[in-house]
C-alpha cells in the first residue's frame, strides 16, 4: 500500500503538488482552512518559470483557456519619473485568484484527490507531512510592519498590461484581468500599527494625490467584496535546508512582490517535491531523504533570485536609490532586462 502523502495548505503551492502526485496516482489528502472560491492579496500575475512548471504538469494551456489573458508589456512610474513602456523580455501570465485557486482545487479534486476545505490542520508536520500553509506570519521587520492590500476595479485605464507605482511607503501593482477588470494590488510598511484600513484601502491604493497613480485610479469603480488584505509579511529569505518539515511554497520562504515571482516559486517548489514524494509513498525514499532532496533542489533552485530580489526591495524603499534606479531604466533597457531575469 502507498503513503498517503498530507499537505496542509491548499493555496497554489499545496494544490500544485496534491496535483501532480495524483498524476502519479498517489494518495493524497489537503488540508484547506479557508474556502473557494476566494480572493487573495496577490498582484495576479504569474512570471518566470511557473508557467513553465505548469506546462511541464500539462495544466498551462487549459488554464489559459480558463479566465486569463497575457501581459506583454510593463511601465514604471514614480511621482516624478515615468519608464517607457516595455516589451516583458517574457510573457507573463494575468489570473484572478479568485479562479485560479478554485481551478486548481477541482483540479485536484477530478484527479481524485481528497480536499478538506474550511478545516484548518492542528496536528504536527511528520513523517509524509507537507507545510504548504502560505507565509509565515512576523508582526515587523526591522521595526517595519509590512502590509499587503488588494482589490479589483472596472473602469481603469493603463498603459501597459502591467504598472508598477512606486510611492513613499511602497509599491502599487496594477494588471488586467480577462474581463475587464484591473487587479490593484500594494505592498506597504508602516513604522506604527496602522488603524481603519478596512476603511482607508483606498486611500492606501490610490497613492499620494500628485501621482500618475491617483489619476489612474479617480474613475475606479471598485469591486468592494474583492478587496482583502494581509499583514505580518516577513521577507527575509528563507533556506530550505534550514527547515526540518518538508515545505513548498511561501512556507519555505517568500520572495518580495516586487518580483511578480512568488506564484512561480509556489509551482516550481511544488513541482521539485513531486518526485521524491511520489518515491517516498512507494517506499523507495525514506522520509528524511525526501525532505532533503527536496530542500537541496529548492535551494539550487531559487538562493540567486532570492538574493537579487532581497537587494531590489531594499533599493525600492530607499527613495533616492529607487529614483537613481529609474532613471538608469529610463534611459537603458539593459539594466530592467538582467534584474529581470536575475529574479526569476
Ligand atoms: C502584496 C503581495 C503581492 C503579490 N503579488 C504577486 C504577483 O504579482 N505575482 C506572484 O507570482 N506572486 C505574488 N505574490 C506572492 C504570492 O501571492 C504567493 O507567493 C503565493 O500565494 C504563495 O502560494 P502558497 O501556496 O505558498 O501560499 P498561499 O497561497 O498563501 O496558500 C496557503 C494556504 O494554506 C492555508 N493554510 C495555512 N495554514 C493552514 C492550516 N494550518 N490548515 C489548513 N490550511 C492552512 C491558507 O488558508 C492558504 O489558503 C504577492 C504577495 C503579496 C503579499
Amino acid at each position: 500500500m502507498p503513503e498517503i502523502i498530507t499537505i496542509v495548505g491548499g493555496g497554489l503551492a499545496g494544490l500544485t503538488l496534491g496535483i501532480g502526485l495524483r498524476q502519479r496516482g498517489v494518495p493524497v489528502t489537503v488540508w484547506e482552512a479557508g474556502i473557494y472560491p476566494r480572493h487573495r492579496v496577490c498582484g495576479e500575475v504569474i512570471s518566470g518559470g511557473g508557467q513553465r512548471s505548469l506546462a511541464r504538469l500539462e495544466l498551462l494551456s487549459r488554464l489559459q483557456r480558463a479566465e486569463t489573458c497575457p501581459a506583454q508589456s510593463v511601465a514604471f512610474f514614480a511621482r516624478k519619473t515615468q519608464v517607457p513602456v516595455r516589451a516583458l523580455p517574457e510573457a507573463a501570465l494575468c489570473v484572478s485568484r479568485y479562479i485560479l485557486d478554485d481551478w486548481l482545487a477541482h483540479e485536484f479534486q477530478r484527479l481524485g484527490g481528497e480536499l478538506r476545505s474550511g478545516v484548518r490542520w492542528t496536528g504536527d508536520f511528520g513523517q509524509g507531512i507537507v507545510r504548504a500553509g502560505g507565509r509565515r506570519a512576523q508582526p515587523n521587520a526591522n521595526g517595519w510592519r509590512l502590509f499587503g492590500l488588494k482589490a479589483h476595479a472596472r473602469g481603469v485605464e493603463l498603459d501597459a498590461d502591467l504598472e508598477m507605482h512606486f510611492v513613499p511607503s511602497g509599491y502599487v501593482g496594477l494588471c488586467r484581468q480577462a474581463g475587464g477588470e484591473v487587479n490593484i494590488c500594494g505592498l506597504f510598511r508602516s513604522e506604527a500599527a496602522v488603524p481603519d484600513l478596512a476603511k482607508r484601502w483606498r486611500d492606501w491604493l490610490g497613492g499620494p494625490a500628485d501621482s500618475v497613480l491617483h489619476s489612474r485610479l479617480a474613475a475606479a469603480q471598485w469591486e468592494e467584496k474583492s478587496f482583502c488584505s494581509v499583514a505580518g509579511i516577513c521577507l527575509h529569505p528563507q533556506r530550505a535546508t534550514q527547515w526540518t518539515e518538508c515545505c513548498v511554497g511561501d512556507a519555505l520562504t517568500m520572495i518580495p512582490p516586487v518580483t511578480g515571482n512568488g506564484m512561480s516559486m509556489a509551482f516550481e517548489s511544488a513541482e521539485l517535491a513531486i518526485e521524491p514524494l511520489a518515491r517516498f509513498s512507494r517506499g523507495d525514499l525514506t522520509w528524511s531523504q525526501a525532505q532533503q532532496e527536496i530542500a537541496r533542489d529548492c535551494d539550487r533552485q531559487f538562493t540567486r533570485r532570492l538574493r537579487w530580489a532581497t537587494w531590489l526591495q531594499w533599493a525600492l524603499f530607499q527613495p533616492r536609490v529607487c529614483a537613481a534606479l529609474l532613471r538608469v531604466a529610463t534611459r537603458t533597457e539593459w539594466f530592467w532586462r538582467v534584474v529581470f531575469e536575475r529574479t526569476r
